[in-house]
């Protein structure tokens, strides 16, 4: 049988997501320098990316079009793609780690962040060495692979003294934070339904996303994240009970260890629910809500962009923006001026939502609603 193949790739790629096509514009919503400005000249904050994949490809052009943010390192465990990086970046060798020496970091005064892009269950052990080594650290999704991990996460960053990010790039992306002030301001009125969902097929059974080891669970923790922030964000609240449901393979003999598919409902303090699928079997890519006296929706909602959105007033417009330039500008410019990030991005909101994720698949394996209080 021919299976049917559409890579995350080329999923990206339909969305009009590619590195050849990222924006070169920069949002004045979302950039803290708008266009109009004299441009930002100072000292820009030193950024390490930690794990040379797919996503770090996407933040090095982010930092090449930041502001506030350069690349001036990388970790790397392949020597060939040090050598790549290197040159491209024109990065010094006294810059450049792999993972056995990677804790020698902290000798460099060129860095004073590390980017930790790798598997999900890599990213408490460098974000703990990154946070001993003095530097600050930014982890993506999710942050850990448990609430467990997630705690220890929090508590060596705060021991050494250094800020801790989780990469939630759609704060700092207009059209998502557009849907948050509509929820939270009740443009609308109140919201009372939010439909979010995020899905693309998965072709390469190798993959580390579909080890449960590397990943800590399927699309939910993957994909998921986005639909349960976006409800989070537009209501401004925090669940207070999920039921949810495990849907069955397209393939089963790729899904051995995480689930295919998962669909989930969130009940919150207003009444307001949220019903969102995430799933490795279909693709799907989009956020909407129902209030008392009207609707806003994105899609696309959650990729790279460029989004669609409307509301029952009209078409939305927004800059098409590298959303992975303006989380950098963002994330820079506070750590420039030794302030505090911003709560949204925090390592504490990164656990709120392993917390609600580790909920969503008790719901899902026992089939009882979970409460959250
Ligand atoms: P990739 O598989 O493309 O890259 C991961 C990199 O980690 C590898 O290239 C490798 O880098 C390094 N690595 C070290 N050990 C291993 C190992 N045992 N197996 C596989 N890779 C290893 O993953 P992505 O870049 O897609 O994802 C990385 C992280 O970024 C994940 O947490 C993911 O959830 C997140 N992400 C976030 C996105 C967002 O929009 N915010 C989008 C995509 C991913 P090297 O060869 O240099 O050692």
């Amino acid at each position: 049988m021919v299976m049917q193949t559409f890579s995350r790739r080329s999923f990206l790629a339909s969305m009009g997501i590619g590195t050849a096509v990222l924006s070169n514009k920069l949002s004045s919503a979302t950039s803290p320098t708008p266009l109009t400005a004299t441009p930002y000249t100072g000292p820009k904050l030193r950024v390490a990316l930690c794990g040379l994949g797919n996503y770090a490809g996407y933040l090095a052009i982010g930092l090449q079009q930041s502001a506030y943010c350069k690349l001036t390192g990388i970790v790397t465990g392949k020597p060939e793609k040090a050598a790549k990086w290197k040159k491209e970046y024109n990065l010094p060798d006294s810059n450049v780690y792999n993972y056995d020496n990677f804790d020698s970091i902290a000798d460099n005064k060129d860095i004073d962040l590390v980017y930790i892009v790798l598997p999900n269950s890599m990213h408490k052990e460098f974000v703990i060495r990154a946070a001993k080594a003095g530097k600050h650290v930014i982890t993506e999704k999710p942050m850990a692979v448990s609430v467990a991990e997630a705690e220890e996460m929090i508590k060596a960053c705060a021991d050494a003294n250094v800020q801790l990010a989780v990469g939630y790039r759609l704060h700092y992306e207009p059209y998502n934070m557009e849907m948050k002030r509509l929820g939270q301001e009740k443009v609308f009125g109140p919201v009372r339904l939010i439909e979010t969902s995020l899905g693309y097929k998965v072709d390469d059974p190798l993959q580390w996303r579909l080890r449960r080891a590397m990943s800590g669970g399927g699309p939910l923790m993957n994909l998921g994240i986005y639909c349960l922030q976006a409800s989070r964000y537009i209501t401004g609240e925090e669940p207070v009970a999920v039921t949810a449901q495990f849907n069955p393979p397209i393939h089963p003999a790729m899904f051995t260890e995480v689930e295919a598919s998962i669909t989930w409902q969130l009940s919150f303090p207003s009444g307001a629910v949220c019903n969102s699928t995430s799933s490795y079997n279909a693709n799907i890519d989009r956020l909407y809500a129902a209030a008392d006296n009207g609707f806003f929706e994105l899609a696309p909602a959650i990729s790279y962009g460029p989004f669609k959105g409307r509301s029952s007033n009209g078409v939305l417009q927004f800059p098409d923006i590298n959303q992975q330039a303006a989380q950098m500008d963002g994330i820079g410019q506070v750590l420039l001026q030794k302030k505090t990030l911003p709560s949204h991005i925090s390592g504490e909101e990164g656990l709120r939502d392993m917390r609600i994720m580790e909920a969503i698949y008790a719901a899902a394996n026992t089939g009882r609603k979970i409460s959250l209080l």
